[in-house]
């Protein structure tokens, strides 16, 4: 992942005529907190926050627990955060944080204990104006709610814009859960409008049924009926019916047995590898990074790749798919919409307030709709895919000042 995030930057960089030593300076990342937590009954943990760069604003971007965390990974997904933050226009910069530990093998209280550390650790270098964290993976509502109540403590500050993704009544926001899956379906709306196809019926498949894909899915099913969902995938299975799938139906059999492969019904049940492999027309890739890679990329018959993971697409596939024609929505916009609304609870907390949904989606729209035009026409005008636009009208608003 560091390694595909350096190549689209260089090249964005390259394609803009800049210097190795600006572009350099792009990709440098500006701290690295590399600490330790340990808790009362001696267990510990390498902790991670990487603060990539402030040019256009605080810090912002999440703190992931999971056993694989480590440094590299932290850096490429700090980095993305700054490119992600620059290409929708918000005035925030990037960074991303991380514990090397599984959570499921923890109880509530070292949880607790792991959350209120890592802040106590990491206080002097956050706050409302210098840098505010989020949940991410294996994380949520309730472990930024620790979080804060720690930073409270330590400083004084009630604003609870310290940090986004707090539980509604802990000065979180109205669509925050749905507002990455939301943000891919606006994405992908716009880019079909520019190119004068949405009114037109397509097929899709989801892989990674999860907060953001089944997210994605149920908001389509409302808003486009025209737009077929006919594959999901989670890590027990994929499921395929020519004839289509409830998105609805999918989220309660997810919800009540925990996977997909529960499913009933004439539906195939197939791996989950070989949710990628299947003839749709779009491909919504919200499980993991490095899901397309030179492994399975000549196997893929999408004409379109909705990127809501972080990186779902290596570099190599995406230089090989956009040669046979392939559309790539990139990450970087299309699940931008958790940070967009992330800023706007940052926004709401500074300011006192507490929006309706329909407000906070409204502002969510608006936000993709024009990242969404500028990626677009940088891409006819440059004759150049749309993530190499993306990264360099993101270039360009790093390096505006
Ligand atoms: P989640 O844990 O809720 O869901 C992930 C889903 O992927 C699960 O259903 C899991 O079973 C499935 N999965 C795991 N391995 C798989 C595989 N090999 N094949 C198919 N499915 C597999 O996570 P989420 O919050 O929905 O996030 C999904 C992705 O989007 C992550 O990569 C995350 O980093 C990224 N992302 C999330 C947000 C957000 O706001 N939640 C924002 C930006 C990016």
């Amino acid at each position: 992942m560091l390694e595909t995030t350096f190549a689209l930057i260089r090249r964005a960089g390259q394609q803009l005529g800049l210097d190795d030593k600006t572009i350099e300076q792009l990709i440098a990342t500006d701290k690295e907190h590399i600490f330790e937590i340990a808790l009362e009954n001696g267990k510990t943990f390498k902790a991670y926050r990487v603060q990539h760069s402030n040019r256009r604003g605080p810090y912002k971007g999440g703190i992931r627990f999971h056993p694989d965390v480590n440094l590299d990974e932290v850096r490429a997904l700090a980095t993305l955060m700054s490119f992600k933050t620059a290409a929708v226009g918000l005035p925030l910069g990037g960074g991303k944080g991380g514990v090397a530990v599984n959570p499921r093998e923890l109880s509530d209280d070292e949880l607790r204990e792991i959350s209120r550390k890592f802040v106590e650790f990491l206080q002097p270098h956050i706050g409302p104006d210098k840098d505010v964290p989020a949940p991410d993976v294996n994380t949520n509502a309730q472990i930024v709610d620790w979080m804060v109540e720690k930073y409270e403590e330590m400083t004084g500050d009630s604003s609870k814009a310290s940090f986004t993704g707090k539980s509604l009544d802990k000065g979180g926001s109205e669509g925050r859960e749905a507002a990455t899956g939301r943000g891919g379906v606006f994405a992908l709306r716009e880019l079909l409008d520019h190119q004068g196809k949405l009114g037109n019926k397509l097929t899709y498949a989801v892989q990674g049924w999860g907060n953001v894909g089944s997210f994605f899915a149920t908001v389509s099913e409302t808003n486009h009926p025209q737009w077929q969902l006919v594959a999901a995938s989670d890590s027990s299975a994929t499921v395929y019916s020519k004839d289509g799938l409830s998105a609805r139906e999918l989220d309660k059999v997810k919800k009540e047995q925990g996977k997909l492969a529960a499913l009933n019904g004439d539906v195939e049940i197939l791996n989950s590898e070989d949710l990628v492999t299947q003839d749709v027309d779009v491909l919504v890739m919200a499980a993991l990074g490095d899901a397309i890679t030179e492994v399975n990329m000549d196997k893929v018959r999408a004409k379109y790749i909705v990127e809501l993971a972080n990186a779902p697409v290596n570099d190599k596939a995406e230089a090989y798919l956009t040669k046979k024609g392939v559309q790539i929505i990139p990450d970087i916009i299309a699940n931008a919409g958790g940070v967009i609304v992330s800023y706007l609870e940052w926004l709401q907390n500074k300011q006192g307030e507490h929006w309706p949904e329909t407000k906070v989606n409204g502002q969510l729209e608006t936000y993709i709709a024009d990242a969404v035009k500028a990626m677009y026409d940088t891409a006819q005008s440059r004759n150049i895919s749309l993530k190499e636009a993306a990264f360099i009208n993101a270039v360009q608003q790093l390096l505006k000042d």
